[in-house]
């Protein structure tokens, strides 16, 4: 099969003030457009090309680099715009709000620890929120465009929220202010889609 762009699921200036129609626009258009382009030509004439990405992702140490880079820059991005809007729930509720505090204690901690794991990764990657195979929560970090889905994280698990932390999604408005781009998210994260993903996770039981 070949990957193609997914629309937004807004518009490129649906996210403003938060996230500026510049940066949706090329980040969308140009940064994942390529994650797309350059997985279909790394698995042209493969095996790889009659899976399921997500079961590419969990056994991609089995694949080229290109694979993984690109496979995992497509599977991120479309994760990313789904689990944003511009008119977001703003908190959790139910189960997921349940276990937030039982493992944080607070949705404070649980937001400073993303931000955390944010911040310290160094150069490029991305901050989740996962559930791990025994259905517990955990917050990790990934490098470049790995996620918690791949066999060669160090934190394995189905991720239920991430932020993108490489500079082109955030530097034309916040230059180089991470931190500021990380509170910024939490304005546009819609926690109903959290939620949603959290079951789907669980019934996973991965
Ligand atoms: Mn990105």
């Amino acid at each position: 099969m070949s990957y193609t762009l997914p629309e937004l699921p807004y518009a490129y200036d649906a996210l403003e003030p938060h996230f500026d129609t510049t940066t949706m626009t090329i980040h969308h258009q140009r940064h994942h457009q390529a994650y797309v382009d350059n997985l279909n030509k790394a698995i042209a004439g493969t095996d790889a090309e009659s899976k399921e990405l997500e079961d590419i992702l969990k056994e991609v140490s089995k694949y080229a680099p290109a694979v993984r880079n690109n496979g995992g820059g497509h599977y991120n991005h479309s994760f990313f715009w789904k689990i944003l809007s511009a008119t977001p729930k703003t908190a959790p509720t139910g189960k997921l709000a349940e276990e937030i505090n039982t493992h944080f204690g607070s949705l404070d901690e649980l937001k400073a620890q993303v931000k955390q794991a944010g911040l310290g990764q160094f150069g490029s990657g991305w901050a989740w929120l996962l559930v791990k195979s025994d259905g517990s929560l955990a917050v990790a970090a990934t490098p470049n465009q790995d996620n918690p889905l791949m066999d060669t994280s160090a934190n394995q698990g189905c991720p239920i929220l991430g932020v993108d932390v490489w500079e082109h999604a955030y530097y034309l408005k916040y230059q180089n202010k991470r931190a500021d781009y990380l509170d910024a998210f939490w304005s546009v994260l819609d926690w109903a889609v959290v939620e949603k993903n959290y079951e789907q996770a669980l019934s996973k039981g991965k």
